[in-house]
């Protein structure tokens, strides 16, 4: 069995894959390797910004090293905010007011949307394994429900309820995240021994 070093300091993320993988792989996190610091996106896609902060972490600790990147792809902007979406405004809320006001006059059949999640997995040689997953749904027009973060309460699922609606559990179920995480497991499995 190998460890596996997750760039992430959120301790949700880190929680969930671990959950998936199972007790064979052990799983540390940015919390644990304070000295590498932020690493900056600079790439302008999700598998790009997934492999530079996977790439960075696995030369900084000479282990494997798994990195995610994600975000929000509305069509009618034509993929925007995409790898911006943290960027797109400064906070959640505005976040969500900004994205309801530039599709303001999109009628509902033009609100389709995509959560993207590209998951980056580097060897210490400096080999790479990809996966991607994605959530369909479409923008809602006003925010509804209590859980999630970020665009969870105007994401709305082919069934009307926003990500916002659902339980930890049942996001994971079907998020653009959990897709991709359930994806890696194998790879994970393989190439770590767990
Ligand atoms: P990150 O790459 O996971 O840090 O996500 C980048 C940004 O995309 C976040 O700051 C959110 O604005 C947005 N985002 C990613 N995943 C989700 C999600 O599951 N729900 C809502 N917003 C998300």
């Amino acid at each position: 069995m190998k460890d596996l070093v997750f760039a992430t300091s959120n301790r949700g993320k880190l929680v969930e894959l671990q959950g998936l993988v199972g007790a064979g792989v052990v799983i540390q996190s940015l919390v644990d390797f304070p000295q590498i610091g932020e690493i900056p996106e600079t790439a302008d896609t999700f598998e790009g910004n997934a492999e530079l902060k996977a790439r960075a972490v696995a030369t900084a600790t000479g282990r494997w090293a798994l990195a995610d990147d994600s975000g929000l792809v509305v069509d009618a902007l034509g993929g925007r905010p995409g790898v911006y979406s943290a960027r797109y405004a400064p906070t959640d809320g505005e976040r969500i007011a900004k994205l309801l006001a530039e599709l303001s006059a999109v009628p509902d059949e033009k609100r389709t949307a995509r959560f993207v999640c590209s998951l980056c997995l580097c060897g210490p040689a400096g080999e790479v394994v990809f996966t991607r997953g994605s959530c369909e749904g479409r923008i809602g027009h006003g925010p509804r429900g209590a859980h999630g973060f970020g665009y969870d309460p105007i994401f709305e699922l082919p069934d009307g309820h926003t990500l916002a609606e659902l339980t930890h559990d049942q996001k994971s179920g079907l998020s653009h995240r959990g897709h991709a995480f359930r994806l890696m497991v194998p790879e994970l499995k393989t190439r770590l021994g767990g």
